[in-house]
């Protein structure tokens, strides 16, 4: 599948610290980070700290059921994050392969906000 060839990407080289990050949030299995090219005043990206599998969100099966729900409510409490920029609400974004615009082929959920968002967006 997409990418599904490549053994790891540069989330990980921000997990091990290889390459700075700015880390916003992490436990057991995830780990948030702001965006380095931010989008809005408050960007930030959560990420399963395993990937098993998870290149896309099109690969999810029942197996990733708990991760993929620990990924949501980690970005719910990120979105609430006044210090961060945020303010009342956020656009949660999962870019999906080619045509979702995705770049990076490590499951990541884009916590944006600190602006009020466009609908639909470009
Ligand atoms: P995608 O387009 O795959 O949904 O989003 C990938 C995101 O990763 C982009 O918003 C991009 O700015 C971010 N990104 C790429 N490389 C790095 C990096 O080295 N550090 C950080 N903090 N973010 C990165």
């Amino acid at each position: 599948g997409w990418r599904d060839e490549e053994p790891a990407t540069i989330f990980d080289k921000l997990m091990s610290g290889d390459i700075p990050a700015t880390v916003v949030k992490q436990d057991d299995k995830i780990f948030a980070f702001k965006d380095i090219n931010p989008a809005a005043p408050a960007h930030v990206l959560v990420i399963p700290k395993d990937r098993s599998g998870l290149t896309r969100l099109g690969k999810a099966t029942e197996e990733h059921t708990e991760i993929l729900g620990r990924l949501l409510v980690a970005a719910a409490e990120i979105s609430k994050d006044k210090e961060l920029g945020f303010g009342d609400g956020a656009r949660i974004v999962i870019n999906d392969g080619p045509d979702g615009g995705q770049e990076v082929p490590h499951l990541h959920v884009h916590v944006l906000g600190g602006r009020s968002m466009q609908w639909p967006p470009g």
